[in-house]
């Protein structure tokens, strides 16, 4: 059982985490531990590079998308990711993430997103189909690959750019 948060079911939503405690911007909500790593995706894999994929302990797979979201991903020591309040929860809040900070397109998720948000995309988008201003919000809240995926193809535009 990971303190403060619970997993609870929602008529409107099924699944999702749920605070039993306040969190302040910074703080872990759940410290991620790598169950097993795969070499390709899986509906409830979490992607942590390029090509790599990887099942996490606890409840990191029950956590509901976002368009906005209260919690953002830091990658700790051992390759896993942290779930690291961006903004501050309440008690009975739940906490939530936006898959693009994790996966660089949606395999799993495709189609129309019902978050609910004033700031709702209308379907769930993974990073790559990001507005840079979002990605601007989510600084420091992500997977780290997806910037560096981001560098390299800004690289390619570059190079294609000369090669003509
Ligand atoms: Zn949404």
């Amino acid at each position: 059982m990971t303190p403060g948060i619970e997993l609870r079911t929602t008529a409107a939503k099924g699944d999702g985490v749920f605070a039993t405690r306040p969190f302040t911007p910074g703080d872990t909500v759940l410290a991620g531990q790598i169950e097993k790593r795969l070499l390709k995706n899986h509906s409830h894999a979490s992607q942590i590079g390029e090509h790599e994929f990887a099942f996490h302990a606890g409840l990191i797979s029950k956590f509901n998308h976002s368009c906005n979201p209260n919690c953002g991903i830091r990658l700790n020591a051992d390759g896993g990711h942290d779930f690291v309040a961006m903004h501050p929860i309440e008690v009975n809040e739940e906490a939530t993430f936006d898959y693009a900070m994790r996966n660089y397109t949606i395999d799993h998720f495709p189609g129309n997103c019902t978050c609910g948000e004033t700031a709702c995309r209308g379907s769930i988008t993974g990073w790559q189909d990001l507005p840079q201003a979002r990605k601007d919000q989510y600084a420091g809240f992500v997977a780290p690959y997806l910037v560096e995926m981001d560098a390299k193809a800004g690289l390619q535009n570059v190079a294609s750019k000369f090669s003509h």
